[in-house]
């Protein structure tokens, strides 16, 4: 494999870090990983594995080598009997739902898009929604790496236990994921129940409807009075013979005009109107919130998790105990009418039950995600620097991947097992090799222990 230096800038989805890499690699085996990881140390550059760069945070950003594994893809082994596959750690959210749908599985949960790496996704924590079911990493029963020296190393629940409880959630910080299994279910069908409720209603029930359902979530237009409660349901053998619970999938034309015309385009009109004149905001927002409209369906589990996500934005994203939501949405809507730059983008509201992940960010405490948005060009600093301080009262943990301020000192204090997964850290990559300014910042110096 050749690695050639190259001048190409590195950019994310949101346009809110860059990076000049110093070496790009196109790795198309493992033995080229490897090797790409040596030829770093040869050259003292540090090296970070590249995702679809979806992540808000300048997590994947390195001025040393960029490892794209856009050619390290697909599936290798997959045992339809206990749900168990394996597939490389370039393969995207999206391949891989479609492959495992010839295999008659899927993933448990997912997130709202599916453009990510399967290890970008596991390395930031991403999660979706469900009381009763935890983030993408919950669903890892074993990861191959490859390590600072070049050395591949397997972790799993029973072998290298401490690397395990690492590396499902590693920031990038350990070495390449290479491949990762995961213990899928048999393909199901999601039941979609999607309508608008005052807000005040949603926080009232909100413990009885995440408890009522699969795959709870709202989303909230902070000016408006109105909650778009999506419920997403497994439907059962049982149901499909009872027939009434089970309205049809939404056709292709209603699909096209629903996901891309109005929440796509239409929505994106409405952005650019705003942010050409952001007085309008507020009543633009309230608008969306008034427009809400409820929408049933059924399909398969990935077609109802994931929908296309056009419109750019910026987002920060905290978990918080589940106890402490109807603060945090109380705040927000004491705070956001008094901000100087109006908000045109929802907040979002999830819910994951606890895990035992290091550095997951439901560690240990039944979570609720709070997200914030605000429209790409649009000023954001202000509000996100006040949503910082609302959850930071409540032991808010923000998501790796969104943005955030937090430092090593801070994140301390948030995670029991922090110094445990910076000393993983120190004994897999004691010169910091796969280091960037973004670890810097969240874990400390790598050679600080
Ligand atoms: C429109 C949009 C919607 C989103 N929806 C959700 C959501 O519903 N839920 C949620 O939780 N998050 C969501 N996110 C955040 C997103 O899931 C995470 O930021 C995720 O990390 C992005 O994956 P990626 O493949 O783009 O990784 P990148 O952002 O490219 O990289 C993320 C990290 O993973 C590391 N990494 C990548 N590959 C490897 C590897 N092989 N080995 C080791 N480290 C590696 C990178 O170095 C970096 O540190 C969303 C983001 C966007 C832009």
């Amino acid at each position: 494999m050749k690695a050639s230096p190259d001048p190409r800038v590195w950019r994310n989805w949101a346009r809110t870090a860059t990076a000049t890499p110093a070496r790009w690699c196109l790795p198309r085996s493992e033995a080229e990983i490897s090797a790409a990881v040596k030829d770093a140390a040869l050259a003292g550059l540090t090296v970070r594995a590249l995702g679809s760069g979806h992540s808000f945070t300048a997590a994947a950003a390195t001025s040393g080598v960029a490892l794209d594994l856009s050619q390290w893809t697909g599936i290798t082994a997959a045992d339809t009997g206990t749900g168990l596959v394996t597939a490389r750690s370039g393969t995207t959210l999206r391949a891989l739902g479609a492959e495992l749908g010839g295999l008659g599985l899927a993933m448990a949960n997912l997130g709202d898009i599916d453009a990510q790496t399967l290890a970008g996704a596991l390395s930031t924590g991403t999660h979706g929604t469900g009381a009763r079911l935890g983030g993408l990493a919950t669903q890892v029963t074993s990861v191959e790496l490859v390590l600072a020296d070049g050395s591949v190393a397997t972790c799993s629940a029973s072998s290298r236990p401490e690397l395990f409880a690492a590396a499902r959630i590693g920031l990038g910080a350990l070495g390449v994921i290479t491949t990762v299994t995961l213990r899928c279910v048999p393909s199901f069908t999601l039941l979609a129940d999607e309508r608008p409720m005052p807000v005040e209603e949603v926080l009232e029930q909100f413990d009885a409807l995440a408890a009522a359902n699969d795959h709870f979530e709202f989303y909230w237009f902070p000016y408006g009075s109105q909650a778009l409660v999506k419920r997403n349901n497994r439907v059962t053998g049982h149901d499909a013979e009872l027939g009434t619970r089970v309205p049809p999938a939404l056709p292709a034309w209603r699909r096209f005009w629903e996901f891309e015309v109005m929440e796509n385009a239409g929505f994106g009109a409405l952005c650019r109107l705003g942010r050409a004149r952001p007085r309008l905001i507020p009543a633009l927002n309230r608008f969306s919130s008034v427009a809400l409209s409820t929408r049933t369906y059924t399909d398969t589990s990935h077609r109802v998790f994931v929908t296309p996500r056009r419109v750019r934005f910026a987002e920060s994203e905290y978990a918080v105990p589940r106890e402490s939501l109807r603060h945090v949405i109380a705040e927000l809507r004491r705070v956001v009418p008094r901000l100087a730059d109006p908000v045109m983008f929802p907040v979002e509201v999830r819910v994951a039950a606890a895990d035992d992940i290091w550095l997951s960010t439901a560690y240990g405490r039944e979570s609720a995600y709070v997200a914030i948005h605000q429209y790409s060009g649009l000023p954001y600093q202000a509000y996100f620097d006040r949503f910082e301080s609302i959850v930071a009262e409540v032991a808010g943990r923000p998501h790796w991947g969104k943005l955030h301020s937090l430092d090593a000192g801070r994140l301390r204090s948030l995670y029991p097992r922090f110094d445990d997964f910076r000393r993983v850290r120190a004994e897999v990559d004691p010169e910091g090799r796969f280091g960037n300014s973004y670890l810097t910042r969240v874990l400390g110096d790598a050679h600080d222990l």
